[in-house]
């Protein structure tokens, strides 16, 4: 990467502004004065600005409680995205790995991780994504044969799913894809209507209860084995 785009990509300014400190011979690299802002440099290298030393992480991820009404798209817009939730110096790197309706709740993976989200999002490895599902109707076993068998929608056919009844309104539904509405376009063919959506796994990540809506937290080594 270059000198200059890891400065700014660090939050040390704008690259007009680090190209100016690097003229001036504010930045050392690896205990050298750089005044190139074409420098390649790696997350490896020992970056200064002066003497505050300026890390960039290579691999970030989170696991959020996604709250009701922010959108998880990335686009600019007038909208509040999940991103905006978080706080550190490299937020314009971060995405969330897949998405949820504006008014779906629950976990969230969120990385700078383009070949892990990549391989969680290609279909053919077909990762779970579990969700925590509250219907106006009351859901009847047919109804959880059905979800688990697949469900005929106008465009395709649902793939097997896992359906557990956990209360007369309630159910926990472990879905293998990941289409446009697809749990609540699920329950609607059954005559039902979905009136809360939350997600509480995705892959090998199950949602930390400790975290309240619109909460995140940073994964552990372990978590970020697992999903690996
Ligand atoms: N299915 C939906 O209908 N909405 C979501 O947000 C996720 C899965």
């Amino acid at each position: 990467m270059r000198l200059d785009k890891y400065l700014a990509n660090a939050n040390l300014g704008s690259r007009k502004e680090v190209n100016k400190l690097i003229k001036k011979g504010d930045i050392s690299v690896n205990g050298d004065i750089v005044k190139s802002p074409k420098t390649d440099v790696s997350y490896d290298d020992e970056i200064y600005y002066i003497d505050v030393p300026i890390v960039l992480e290579e691999f970030i991820y989170f696991m959020m409680n996604k709250p009701d009404g922010v959108i998880s798209s990335t686009e600019e817009g007038p909208t509040e995205t999940v991103i905006d939730l978080i706080a550190h110096p490299q937020q314009g790197e971060l995405f969330p790995v897949g998405r949820l309706d504006k008014d779906t709740v629950g976990l969230l993976f969120i990385t700078n991780d383009g070949k892990l989200a990549h391989q969680l999002l290609s279909p053919k490895n077909e990762y779970y994504k579990m969700y925590h599902v509250t219907l106006r109707d009351e859901v009847t076993p047919e109804d959880i044969i059905r979800l688990e068998t697949g469900i005929e929608l106008k465009d395709f056919t649902t793939k097997p799913a896992k359906a557990e009844l956990l209360s007369p309104k309630e159910v926990s539904l472990s879905i293998t894809e990941g289409k446009f509405h697809q749990v609540k376009r699920m329950f609607s063919a059954t005559g039902n209507e979905v009136v809360r959506l939350k997600r509480t796994g995705f892959a090998s990540l199950i949602l930390d209860k400790t975290l309240a809506e619109g909460e995140y937290r940073r994964l552990t080594e372990e978590e970020i084995k697992n999903l690996n």
